[in-house]
């Protein structure tokens, strides 16, 4: 059977660049930037006032003149007035460009102003204070902003403010997710005694979602014949295909087959893991590929999260550091099987990542998801697992941050 090593090795190989699209930089969070952004201009672009106050000679000052006369007053974004005299000084607000023949700002806190003259209470004044110097962050065509990152809120307000209103971005692949099976139905039919609502495919498409992937889904029955002809259809209109459900030895999956007679490559069928043992992986002569996981809930989020999600970030090439924890509890696993558990992850005083395991009822307890944050991945050939020792940590979300 394929290792989760082995496997990985296999998913990885069939990293692919979808190519580029320029969009719009408000709508570009959580996008993957491809061209790194330049300053404009300086930044800031003018020794830009800090405080409301004064704009002074400072050499005034250090020659003891402490009453200034006011002869103008200047609002941020007018151009500059200029003093004549070193016993004149500018009223002058934040975010002004400082006057050519001042180099110190006195907030209004340290003055008395009376009469259309600035007296300055302190002496605690010093040379070039209260002005963001001009170019101080960064100089025209510096880099502002590295390329191959995941545009946060903090990169939106680089580009607004280096004018940069279309961005280059990594264009997504389109994926569809089909679910199947009789005994499911939607989230607002009413299921019979025998059958449950289909979740999977929402768990899939929100996952997506983080990475700001619009996924489509379809619902196929249990039929063989459909099976086929909706799989035809979508290797036609689809870069991905997520499939949940129907790969298992049961009479009525019939995934595996309708998946090679559609002329998609197996490179996988089955990992030694838990969960999500019965994991089919292939690739179509046309480039598309089939991620086609175990139906059971938390298999198939193990799968997407293990090998969807680090194929995906690899793709856009966001791969982030892996993250280790340090295992919080005694576990025992004996099955030959490499074993992916639940845990809830917490910081401790020292500033270790701990993590607890919460085992559920199985690949089955979805409900258990909700109590947990990642999955720890115990090495294979081993059963038991001691408190303090360190395993890799799956993070449920994208970017591995916890
Ligand atoms: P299968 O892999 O098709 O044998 O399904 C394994 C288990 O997962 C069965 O109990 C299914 O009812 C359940 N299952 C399959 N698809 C879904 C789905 N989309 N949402 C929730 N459960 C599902
Ligand atoms: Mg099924």
């Amino acid at each position: 059977m394929t290792t989760v090593e082995e496997a990985t090795k296999i998913v990885l190989a069939e990293t692919k660049d979808y190519g580029t699209e320029s969009i719009y930089f408000e709508n570009a969070l959580g996008r993957v930037l491809v061209e790194g952004l330049k300053a404009d201009r300086d930044f800031p672009p003018y020794n830009r006032v800090t405080m409301d106050g004064i704009a002074i000679n400072f050499d005034a000052f250090k020659n003891g003149i402490r009453s200034f006369k006011i002869i103008a007053t200047q609002a941020a974004g007018e151009t500059t007035f200029e003093i004549n005299d070193p016993s004149e000084c500018i009223e002058i607000m934040t975010g002004a460009a400082l006057p050519c023949t001042t180099n110190t700002v006195i907030r209004y806190e340290d003055l008395e102003i009376k009469d259309g003259i600035a007296t300055v209470k302190t002496e605690a004044v010093s040379k070039g204070q209260s002005i963001h110097l001009k170019g101080i962050d960064k100089h025209k065509d510096d880099l502002v902003a590295a390329a191959s990152q995941v545009i946060t809120p903090a990169l939106i307000s680089i580009a607004a403010s280096v004018g940069k209103r279309d961005l280059l971005v990594k264009q997504l692949p389109k994926v569809v997710i089909i679910s199947s099976g009789d005994e499911v139905v939607d989230v607002d039919e009413m299921p019979n005694a025998f059958q449950i609502r289909r979740s999977n495919n929402y768990t899939i498409k929100a996952v997506l979602q983080q990475y700001c992937i619009n996924a489509d889904m379809i619902h196929i029955p249990d039929d063989s014949a459909i099976t086929k002809q909706q799989i035809e259809n979508c290797l036609q209109q689809y870069d991905v295909i997520i499939l949940s459900g129907g790969v298992s030895e049961g009479k009525f999956d019939y995934i595996p087959k309708a998946l090679e007679e559609t002329g998609v490559k197996k490179l996988f069928h089955k990992v030694q893991q838990r969960p999500g043992k019965p994991f089919w992986f292939g690739k179509h002569g046309n480039g598309v590929l089939v991620f086609a996981f175990p139906g059971n809930p938390v298999s198939t989020f193990m799968c997407l999260r293990r090998y969807c999600c680090l194929w995906l970030e690899e793709s856009l090439n966001v791969s982030k550091q892996k993250i280790y924890a340090v295992l919080d509890e005694d576990y025992v696993f004996t099955p030959v099987l490499q074993y992916f558990l639940q845990v809830k992850l917490s910081m401790n005083e020292r500033g270790q990542l701990l993590a607890k395991p919460i085992t559920g009822n199985g690949s089955g307890d979805f409900a258990n998801l909700i109590d947990t944050d990642a999955f720890m991945e115990l090495p294979l050939k081993r059963n038991s697992f001691t408190k303090g020792e360190v395993f890799p940590v799956w993070s449920f979300t994208p970017g591995g941050q916890w």
